[in-house]
């Protein structure tokens, strides 16, 4: 590999020379990534090593009411029957009123831990009485958030083993996301520590597991609403609700039901220049807050309605980071209609619920593989070779079928061709 050493010191052509001419590429690879690298000036200065754009599709998905207001969500995402899953739990809610959402509070939280006390509760004691201090030279370190009228909001000390603790920092971040701001923040609280307070300070980053920025969302059917085939909208209501407490009791299935959440999250996550990882980590640390992993969504039958609820931690934002780098994101917020973080914070806590209502639907009627795996054929058919102007006749004949796997993809394929060939 020393053909590789410092390869982003290197020209974009020249790396793509390199990796050819060390036989990791061949010329048609070569030309791929050449076509594919669209934005390569700006994303060359994003990333390390860059050598082309990865593009994901996007698409719009309709029918959001929430708090009284209609919205239009992008979603970015690579799998097939997001969206549409999406926009027909929406629609459903839509019948019935919409979402309606609360904030609890907007406050990122960062720690710094502080290694080989000796007496933990007397060094908390005393950390205690130099909070103000702390906070202080916490907001000294970006002073334009107190200018936005923003900032440190308050220090707590929390003891983990007996020559281990925690000081934690909750900040007002305003309409970013705030991960850098709270580590410029902790690192000058941090050099006080160890300068005159004289912590012995292990780390110090922002916590992820963003329990000080929570949202919830919520909506309630009447059943009538829920009817499928041969099933009442009270029994679909009761399965509904019966499978929402399966995911309370079992982790395996909790797991599942949180990822459908996360589906259309993480899409809205994306299409607004977000940092999904930050999301996804703190979405399930807080699923395992009770000491055992349970789904994030409740859904439950009161006073004749189904009732879903979601609460989420949400540190989402509208500025920073890549948001006003990429060119997209501003288009998105714009197509959304979202001008604050709170009201992203809304907007994803109602498209989680939605997206967990639709899969739930599917489930206990007909099955996830029937709406699913419509989709998921022309996905199939493109992978078994098929070309773009092939794949609506070869989905046609493999549904035909019934078979749903990669070799009957191929066979669809090769019989499409050869049909046609001999005509
Ligand atoms: P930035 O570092 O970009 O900081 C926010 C910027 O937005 C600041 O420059 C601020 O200006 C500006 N700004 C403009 N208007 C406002 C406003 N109304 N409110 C707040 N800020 C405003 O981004 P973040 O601090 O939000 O950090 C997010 C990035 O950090 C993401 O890319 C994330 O991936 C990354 N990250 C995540 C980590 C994690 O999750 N564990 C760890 C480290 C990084 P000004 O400078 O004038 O205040």
């Amino acid at each position: 590999m020393r053909e590789f050493v410092k390869f982003y010191q290197k020209k974009w052509d020249e790396r793509l020379q390199l990796l050819r001419k060390n036989d990791c590429l061949k010329s048609m690879e070569e030309a791929l990534l050449r076509k594919q690298a669209i934005n390569f000036s700006l994303n060359d200065t994003i990333v390390e090593n860059y050598i082309t754009d990865y593009t994901l599709p996007e698409g719009l998905s309709f029918h959001y009411l929430i708090d009284n207001q209609k919205y239009i969500i992008p979603m970015v995402t690579e799998e097939p029957s997001v969206i549409a899953a999406s926009s027909h739990g929406a629609a459903l809610v839509e019948k019935a009123g919409g979402f309606t959402t609360e904030l609890h509070e907007r406050l990122l939280l960062g720690q710094v831990i502080i290694e080989k006390v000796q007496d933990a509760q007397k060094f908390c004691s005393y950390l205690e009485t130099q909070f103000p201090r702390l906070l202080e030279i916490a907001n000294q370190a970006h002073p334009s958030l107190l200018r936005r009228k923003g900032g440190a909001r308050w220090l707590r000390c929390r003891i983990l083993s007996a020559h281990i603790i925690s000081l934690d920092l909750a900040v007002d971040v305003r309409e970013a996301m705030g991960a850098n701001m709270m580590n410029t923040m902790l690192e000058a609280v941090a050099q006080v520590l160890e300068q005159s307070i004289k912590g012995q300070v292990l780390l110090s980053v922002l916590s992820n597991y963003a329990t000080e920025c929570l949202v919830s969302a919520k909506c309630k059917l009447p059943f009538n609403i829920l009817e499928k085939n041969n099933l009442s909208g009270k029994q679909v209501a009761d399965k509904i609700a019966l499978a929402s407490r399966v995911a309370q009791l079992d982790p395996y299935r909790a797991a599942t039901h949180n990822k459908g959440i996360m589906n259309g999250i993480d899409a809205v996550i994306i299409a607004t220049g977000n940092d999904w990882r930050a999301i996804e980590s703190g979405a399930h640390a807080f699923a395992a807050r009770s000491g055992q992993y349970r789904g994030l969504s409740t859904w439950e039958i009161k006073d004749g309605y189904l009732v879903g609820k979601i609460t989420i931690p949400a540190p989402v934002g509208v500025v920073g980071g890549s948001i006003g780098i990429v060119p997209l994101v501003a288009v998105n917020q714009k197509l959304a209609h979202i001008k604050s973080a709170r009201e992203l914070e809304k907007v994803i806590a109602s498209v989680g619920l939605a997206q967990n209502l639709a899969a739930l639907y599917a489930l206990v009627t007909e099955g996830i593989q029937h709406g699913h795996m419509n989709l998921q054929l022309k996905s199939l058919v493109l992978a078994a070779g098929a070309h773009l102007e092939e794949v609506l006749p070869v989905v046609e004949s493999l549904r035909k079928t019934g078979k749903r796997d990669a070799g009957s993809a191929k066979k669809a394929l090769q019989d499409y061709r050869k049909r046609r060939d001999e005509q």
